[in-house]
C-alpha cells in the first residue's frame, strides 16, 4: 500500500499562498491563462524530447489540452499530455521558488493595497499558485514521460503544506483538478471558461477543448 507524504512549502511560497488565499484581486480569471500556459509548456517539452529521439511513454497520444467542468461537483479540470513530473520534480517545481525575482514580487504584493494585481504572477515563475485564487483545494495527477515513470497525486489546500502519494499507473502528462471556492463557482460554467480561454489563451499552439468542444 502506498503512503501519503506531507511536505511543507518553502517560506516564500507560504507567504505567496497566504496572500493569494486571503486577498481580493483584480482579474482573478488570469489563473486559467497560467494553468493553460503550463499545460502548453509541458507539451512543448515532451515534443522536444520526442524530436531528440527519446523513448517516450504513450508517444502516440495527441498533444492537446482538455478542460472539463462539473457544476455539481464545483470542479474545473485541466488535462495535458505533456512531460508530467516525477516525485522529485513535484517537490522542486511545486514547493520551492526557482526564480530569484519572485521574492521581490511577493514583497511587492504584500505591500500593495486591498486589491492585489496578480496579473504579473506568471512573469515571476510562480503562475501555478494563482490556482489558489479560485480553488480551495488543488489535486494534481501526474506521470512523467519516461516509460518506467511512476504516477503520483499531489494535493494541497494552499495552507502551508502539500501531500504526495504514489498511485496506480496513469497515462503520460498532468491532470489538475481545481475544487472551486464557493465564490468561484462561475469557473465551473463552460461558457465562462470558453470566454476566458478565447480572451487570454488564443495564442496557445495546441488544441484546447472545453467539455469536448473545441475552443
Ligand atoms: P513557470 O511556468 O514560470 O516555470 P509556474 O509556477 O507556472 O512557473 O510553474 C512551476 C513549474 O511547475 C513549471 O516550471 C513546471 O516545471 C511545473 N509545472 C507546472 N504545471 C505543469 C504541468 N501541467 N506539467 C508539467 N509540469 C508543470
Ligand atoms: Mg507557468
Amino acid at each position: 500500500m502506498s503512503t501519503t507524504e506531507t511536505k511543507e512549502f518553502q517560506t516564500e511560497i507560504r507567504q505567496l499562498l497566504d496572500i493569494v488565499i486571503n486577498s481580493l484581486y483584480t482579474d482573478r480569471e488570469i489563473f486559467l491563462r497560467e494553468l493553460v500556459s503550463n499545460a502548453s509548456d509541458a507539451m512543448e517539452k515532451v515534443r522536444f524530447q520526442q524530436l531528440s529521439g527519446q523513448d517516450i511513454l504513450a508517444k502516440d497520444i495527441p498533444l492537446e489540452i482538455q478542460i472539463t467542468t462539473n457544476e455539481d461537483e464545483h470542479t474545473l479540470t485541466i488535462t495535458d499530455a505533456g512531460i508530467g513530473m516525477t516525485k522529485d520534480e513535484l517537490t522542486e517545481n511545486l514547493g520551492t521558488i526557482a526564480h530569484s525575482g519572485s521574492k521581490a514580487f511577493i514583497q511587492n504584493l504584500a505591500e500593495s493595497g486591498d486589491k492585489k494585481d496578480m496579473n504579473l504572477i506568471g512573469q515571476f515563475g510562480v503562475g501555478f499558485y494563482s490556482a489558489f485564487m479560485a480553488a480551495e483545494k488543488v489535486t494534481l495527477y501526474t506521470r512523467s514521460y519516461r516509460p518506467e515513470a511512476k504516477s503520483y497525486i499531489w494535493e494541497s489546500e494552499g495552507k502551508g503544506s502539500y501531500t504526495i502519494e504514489e498511485t496506480d499507473p496513469l497515462t503520460r502528462g498532468t491532470r489538475l483538478v481545481l475544487h472551486l471556492k464557493k465564490d468561484a463557482e462561475e469557473f465551473a460554467k463552460p461558457e465562462t471558461v470558453k470566454r476566458i480561454i478565447k480572451q487570454y489563451s488564443s495564442f496557445v499552439p495546441y488544441p484546447v477543448s472545453v467539455n469536448g468542444e473545441k475552443v
